[in-house]
């Protein structure tokens, strides 16, 4: 039962090479790839973008990160948005550098700040997938 989304919003369809990625999210694990030569990278793929090795590894992410950039979705794409519109596309910064296009949540977009710490927040979507949104970290001292 999805916190963030409409039930009527499509979940992903892991392929064996994200497979993984997904099955860490049932735990609500958020896994980046290495490669041998320590490339770091989101999204899953067969091989690392930066050198083209093969030799990849799972890593943990911390779930912390700033807001690069974000634009408001105010019009759905499709019938399946209707009900969750205005959302916030946001592209996030990492901490450990790679950038994920995500939902920023549990904010309204006049509040956004563009380099704004945010943290990693879980929506179990279905059995299976949970999708990784981030939402701004609150400020110390604020009211
Ligand atoms: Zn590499």
């Amino acid at each position: 039962m999805s916190t963030y989304r409409k039930e009527t919003v499509p979940i992903p369809v892991p392929s064996p090479i994200t497979q993984p990625f997904w099955d860490a999210t049932k735990e609500h694990r958020l896994l980046l790839q290495t490669c041998d030569s320590g490339h770091i990278f989101y999204y899953a793929r067969s091989h690392c973008p930066n050198c083209l090795s093969s030799q990849l590894e799972w890593v943990e992410a911390s779930g912390r990160g700033k807001l690069y950039s974000y634009t408001v979705a105010w019009r759905e794409q499709s019938p399946d948005f209707a009900a969750d519109v205005p959302y916030i596309i946001a592209a996030i910064t990492l901490d450990e550098g790679p950038r994920m296009t995500s939902l920023l949540v549990e904010t309204k977009p006049e509040d956004v700040e563009i380099d704004g710490a945010v943290e990693l927040v879980w929506d179990d979507v279905s059995p299976e997938i949970s999708m990784p949104y981030f939402r701004p970290v609150a400020k110390v001292g604020a009211a």
